[in-house]
Formats: C-alpha cells, sequence, structure tokens
C-alpha cells in the first residue's frame, strides 16, 4: 500500500467516523437540499426541530404508506432511520400545518398501527 492509498483510507475513515458522529448529533439539521414545498398540500413549509427516536417506519407499513401518501411533512415524532441518520433526538426540518393535521387525524383513527413509545424496531418486535 503506497502512503497516497493509505493516507486515502485514513480519510475515508475519518469521514465515515464524521457522518456516524453528526448522526448520534442531540439536533440534526435535515432541511439541506429539500424544497419548502410541501408536494402533497402545495402549502410554504416552516422550519421546526420535531422530536425524534430511533427506528425505522418500515416496521409499521400502514403508516408508512400513510405518511408517504398524507403527511410525509408531519411536524411530530420522526423515526431517525427515515431521515438517515443513525441517531437524533431531534430534526430541522420542513413542517407543514396541513400534514401536521393529517397525521394527528390518522393517528386517532388507527392507534394501533403506530409505534406509541420507543422505537419503531421495538413495536415490531412487539407485535
Ligand atoms: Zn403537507
Amino acid at each position: 500500500m503506497t502512503t497516497i492509498s493509505l493516507l486515502r483510507t485514513i480519510a475515508s475513515m475519518a469521514l465515515f467516523g464524521a457522518w456516524l458522529l453528526a448522526g448520534c448529533a442531540s439536533t440534526v439539521d435535515v432541511t439541506k437540499y429539500k424544497n419548502n414545498i410541501c408536494e402533497v398540500h402545495q402549502l410554504v413549509m416552516t422550519v421546526h426541530e420535531v422530536e425524534c427516536v430511533s427506528g425505522n417506519s418500515c416496521y409499521m407499513p400502514d403508516f408508512r404508506s400513510a405518511m408517504h401518501e398524507q403527511f410525509p411533512h408531519h411536524g411530530r415524532r420522526r423515526y431517525s432511520e427515515d431521515h438517515f441518520v443513525l441517531h437524533a433526538r431531534r430534526l430541522r426540518d420542513y413542517v407543514c400545518p396541513e400534514c401536521t393535521k393529517a397525521y394527528e387525524d390518522w393517528v386517532a383513527r388507527n392507534p394501533r398501527k403506530v409505534a406509541s413509545q420507543g422505537s419503531a424496531a421495538a413495536h415490531a418486535n412487539a407485535q
């Protein structure tokens, strides 16, 4: 291994480590490269910090499907892996007020189809 390739390997490992640490930060900004117009409701969204827990909504297929179709930018609890971060306690993201209303309506109608506490993975394991 040449010195240059060794340095490239070390630099790659450092970048990967920085990415991991960013995912572990308490608040992660995920607004970069996103549009501030809700594609469902055609409203201008505002930036908010929203609660985030570890997990992935893929373990709740009904919720995930409804989220993508009806409330992709809700302002309630999010799952970190849906945003490609390993773990974050809070996300700084665009929030649409109509998405938040749609989320609350859907959760009220489907209380057993969304994790009440902890991660989505923990919810899936409990079923
Ligand atoms: Zn919306």
